[in-house]
Formats: structure tokens, C-alpha cells, sequence
């Protein structure tokens, strides 16, 4: 966990941090950049490799066509340019899981420039008050196509307590590197991009975006200066970390850490640095890189990519609706709020299965109150996600309908929505195994209830009887009490209209 701070709220107030992120997407294609090889994660060590990405001598690499499609559809969502030739280069070092010696990467020219995210900072976006909010855009500096390297293992093997072992199976496997400008002020907005980031990318569906088998890693810039002041402090850089939560950690680490150095009259290390999720810590990695020291250059075995505009079109025809569009249309189609819009979009498969279930419902409205009321308090406490939910949309719109029906009524419907969750059951099912059930159309009992109200509010009858027709709604809001909810409230109306006209 986090050391408790020693910076004072009056010293981070003082300050004003800079954030810029770089994230790798992993792209989804079944084989590597510029050789066939597979992609597949898990498979045993060194057995997805040939003398490309090996990097034997005279190995000649072939670009993977899809992988520039996946890497202009993500650059296309989040709203970049596209340059229409760009530039493959070597970027050199040495590493022990780059067998090369350098990494093939995009330097001046990369395939895509000047896009953005807009994100909202309104922490109340899931409630129903959010309208407007704090949006912001976050500028994208760039985004480009490069090969992964190898991978390292400390562990899992014979030797692991005195050796390190180097799977290879990884090296050439297609990324997307996006990087953002320095354009974020705090970790929470940070934390917001990432969130928004994964989303449209995920939207796109060129990549899986999973953390824990690094298909999305991100390395975060970070550097603090007075308020007021215009220029930059001197940045650090915190590598790898594999949560979107511990890059927001790691960012609140390092601000105060910066400001103490500052403070106590020291200087800031340009560095790349390690964060250490348990002891809440980040700690120097090695000095970080000047852009030469890489000695990039264009790439020999490579021509100049070039995506034109008929290219383009084509790409630009498979890119779906993203995430923010989709909610506010959804909101204007079905009626539903910004909480609900924002609920039902938290990933395209669920969007999609909510719109088709609310095309025939009788009440989309309904279904989005039910997703959010009864549905994801039950998922949440089973530690679920809604994609491992026991009831499907199409549940959720069948047991809308039965309620907007008067069929059941909304203490049923509760009662049935656990017996989903007991059984791991969709709601139809369990609605037929319970019998159909129906609340009960007895008047009997409703009819001296209305009785009893009538009696006891005379004046209520009053105003009714000489005209005021809405003074029904008193009547009916008494009884369902009366009935904790139990009531048909399409019976309890007809009973009470009875009562009341006679
Ligand atoms: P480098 O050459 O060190 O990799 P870049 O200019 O390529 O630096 O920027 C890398 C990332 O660091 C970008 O996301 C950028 O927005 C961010 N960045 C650059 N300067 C700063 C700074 N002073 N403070 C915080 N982030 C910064
Ligand atoms: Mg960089
Ligand atoms: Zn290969």
C-alpha cells in the first residue's frame, strides 16, 4: 500500500503535475508483424518463432496487412489523421529478449497523428444527474506500428532462482503505440484516459486490451511544476505498469516524490522508474534514453507503408459507432438517462444485446431501470460481471414486459431475480419453472382496503368528487403501501376509480 504522505495539501496545491502517457495496444491479428509466426498467448516457450523474428541474418521481414488495418482502424477512432506514407525505422539497443539488437518501430514518420480522447472528469457520470459534465480533450500525439520484444522469465522454470530463461514467442508480435500529449493534469484524469482509451479500443475490436497477458500496457509521464509557471518540469517516466488503478497510484507516488525532491531545493532525474504495487513505491530503473541514443534510422528491409485514400475509405467503412455516440443516441432513442446510457455501454456486446432487447420491449425505459436497479447490485455482490450474468437482456426485457403488463409485480420480479441468480438461470426459465406466476387479481382484499381509505379521508374524497381527478393518485399510493407493493397497480386503479366515482 501507499506510505502515508508527508507532502502537505498546501505543497500539492502549490504544484501543478503534467501527465502525458505512452500505451501499447497488442493488435489482434493471428500472426506476427512481418512473418507468419503465431500470435497465440500461452503456448510453451520458443515454439511460435522462425528466422524473422529470431532475427537470423538474412531473415527478410513482410508486413502484416492486417496489422496496419487494425492499427489505422484504432488511430481512425481516436480521431487521428492518417499520413498516408510513413516510415518504418530501427530503433537500436540492447536487450536480452531483443535478439536483433533493435526494434522495428515508426520514428518521423509515423502511419498517424493529431487525434484525441475526450474525457469527463464528472465522477457523477453513472448517476442521473450527469448532463454536461467536465469534458476535456486529451490531445494524441501520435500512433504508430511496431514489433514487440521478447519477454523475460524470472520464474516458472528449474532454474528460476539463479537464472533467467527468454521466451521468444512474443518477439514480432504486432502493437500499436499511442501516445498521448502532455495534456493531463492529475492521476484521476489519467485514469480517466486509460478508462476511455480501452474503451474505444475495445469498441474497435483490434485488440482484447487485457492487462494481466499484456495486450495493453502503459508507461506514464510525469513531471510537476509551480502553478503559473508555463514551462515543463523535468519528467519522469514510470514503465509497465499493469494496472489502470496502480498507474494512478504510481502517478500519486511520484507528484508528491517530485515535490519533496523540488522543495528541498534538489533536482528532478529525467529516469525511467519501476512502480512497486505492495510497497505503493516507484524506484529508479536506469537514466532514461535521449532519442539519438537509439540511433534510429529508416528501416532497409522495409519500403515506405502507404495507405491511400481508396485504402482508407475501406478501413474507415468497418469502424462501428464508438462508445460516446452510441450513448447519447441511446439516450435520445429509448428515452434513458446518462447513468443508464452509460451502464448499458460499458462494453459493445452489452449495447448491442440491450438494443435489440429494447426494440421490443414495451418500455425500453423499463429495461434500463431494471439493468441498473435489480441487476447489477445482485452481480456486484456475487463479484460478477454483467457478461457472466445468469440473466440475459433478453431476460431483463421479458420480465419488463411482464411487469409493465401488471402481470407480476415488482416484488416478484425481485423474488424471481433471485431465483435467477440461486439457479444460474435466465429469468424465462425460471418465470416457467415457477409456474407462470401472476399477482393476485382478488379484489376482494383491495376492495375493503379502498374502503377503509375512503372512509378515513374524507376530504380527499371531497376534492375528487368535485373534479380533482388526480387526487386518485393519493388513493393509490396509500393502498400500495398498504399492500408493500404487492398490488396490481392497474387493478388498484380500477378498484379505486370504482369506489370513488360511486
Ligand atoms: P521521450 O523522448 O522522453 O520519450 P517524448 O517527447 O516522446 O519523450 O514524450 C513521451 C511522453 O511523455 C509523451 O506522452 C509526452 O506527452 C510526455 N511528456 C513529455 N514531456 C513531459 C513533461 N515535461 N511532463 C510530463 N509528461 C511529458
Ligand atoms: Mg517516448
Ligand atoms: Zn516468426
Amino acid at each position: 500500500m501507499a506510505t502515508p504522505s508527508a507532502v502537505s495539501d498546501n505543497l500539492l496545491a502549490k504544484y501543478e503535475p503534467v501527465i502525458g502517457l505512452e500505451v501499447h495496444v497488442q493488435l489482434l491479428t493471428a500472426s506476427k508483424i512481418f512473418c507468419s509466426c503465431s500470435t497465440r498467448f500461452g503456448d510453451p516457450p520458443n515454439t511460435n518463432v522462425c528466422p524473422v523474428c529470431l532475427g537470423l541474418p538474412g531473415a527478410l521481414p513482410v508486413l502484416n496487412r492486417k496489422a496496419v488495418e487494425f492499427a489505422a482502424l484504432a488511430a481512425m477512432a481516436l480521431e487521428c489523421r492518417i499520413n498516408e506514407v510513413s516510415i518504418f525505422a530501427r530503433k537500436n539497443y540492447f536487450y536480452p529478449d531483443l535478439p536483433k539488437g533493435y526494434q522495428i518501430s515508426q520514428y518521423d514518420k509515423p502511419l498517424a497523428e493529431f487525434g484525441f480522447i475526450e474525457i469527463d472528469l464528472n465522477e457523477n457520470r453513472t448517476h442521473e444527474s450527469k448532463t454536461s459534465g467536465s469534458k476535456k480533450k486529451i490531445g494524441i500525439t501520435r500512433l504508430h506500428l511496431e514489433e514487440d520484444a521478447g519477454k523475460s522469465l524470472h520464474e516458472g522454470f528449474a532454474d528460476a532462482a539463479s537464472k533467467t530463461a527468454i521466451d521468444l514467442n512474443r518477439t514480432g508480435v504486432p502493437l500499436a503505440e499511442i501516445v498521448s500529449e502532455p495534456d493531463m493534469r492529475s492521476p484521476a484524469e489519467a485514469y480517466e484516459y486509460l478508462t476511455r482509451l480501452k474503451e474505444i479500443i475495445l469498441y474497435t475490436g483490434v485488440s482484447d486490451c487485457n492487462m494481466e497477458e499484456g495486450s495493453l500496457r502503459c508507461d506514464a509521464n510525469i513531471s510537476v511544476r509551480p502553478r503559473g509557471q508555463k514551462e515543463f518540469g523535468t519528467k519522469t517516466e514510470i514503465k509497465n505498469v499493469n494496472s489502470f488503478r496502480f498507474v494512478k497510484q504510481a502517478l500519486e507516488y511520484e507528484i508528491e516524490r517530485h515535490i519533496e525532491i523540488l522543495e528541498s531545493g534538489g533536482k528532478i532525474t529525467q529516469e525511467s522508474r519501476l512502480y512497486n504495487a505492495h510497497e505503493g513505491k516507484t524506484h529508479g530503473m536506469r537514466s532514461k534514453e535521449q532519442a539519438h541514443d537509439y540511433r534510429y534510422f529508416p528501416e532497409p528491409d522495409l519500403l515506405p507503408l502507404v495507405v491511400d485514400e481508396k485504402w482508407q475509405t475501406l478501413i474507415r467503412a468497418s469502424l462501428p459507432e464508438l462508445p460516446e455516440a452510441r450513448r447519447r443516441r441511446m439516450m435520445k432513442e429509448y428515452g434513458i438517462t446518462a447513468g443508464d446510457a452509460h451502464t448499458l455501454t460499458l462494453t459493445r456486446a452489452l449495447a448491442d444485446q440491450f438494443e435489440s432487447a429494447a426494440r421490443t420491449a414495451k418500455n425500453p425505459r423499463r429495461v434500463a431501470n431494471l439493468v441498473q436497479s435489480e441487476l447489477l447490485g445482485r452481480l456486484k455482490a456475487q463479484g460478477l460481471e454483467l457478461e457472466q450474468s445468469p440473466i440475459s437482456m433478453a431476460g431483463v426485457t421479458a420480465s419488463a414486459d411482464l411487469v409493465e403488463s401488471g402481470a407480476i409485480s415488482g416484488k416478484m420480479l425481485k423474488d424471481l431475480y433471485d431465483l435467477c441468480f440461486e439457479r444460474k438461470q435466465d429469468f424465462p426459465a425460471v418465470y416457467e419453472a415457477e409456474g407462470r406466476p401472476e399477482q393476485s387479481r382478488d379484489t376482494s382484499a383491495l376492495e375493503k382496503l379502498a374502503d377503509e381509505l375512503i372512509a378515513a379521508n374524507p376530504k380527499q374524497v371531497e376534492q375528487y368528487r368535485a373534479g380533482k381527478k388526480t387526487m386518485i393518485a393519493f388513493f393509490v399510493g396509500q393502498v400500495m403501501k398498504a399492500s408493500k407493493g404487492q398490488a396490481n397497480p392497474q387493478l388498484v386503479n380500477e378498484v379505486l376509480t370504482r369506489k370513488l366515482e360511486g
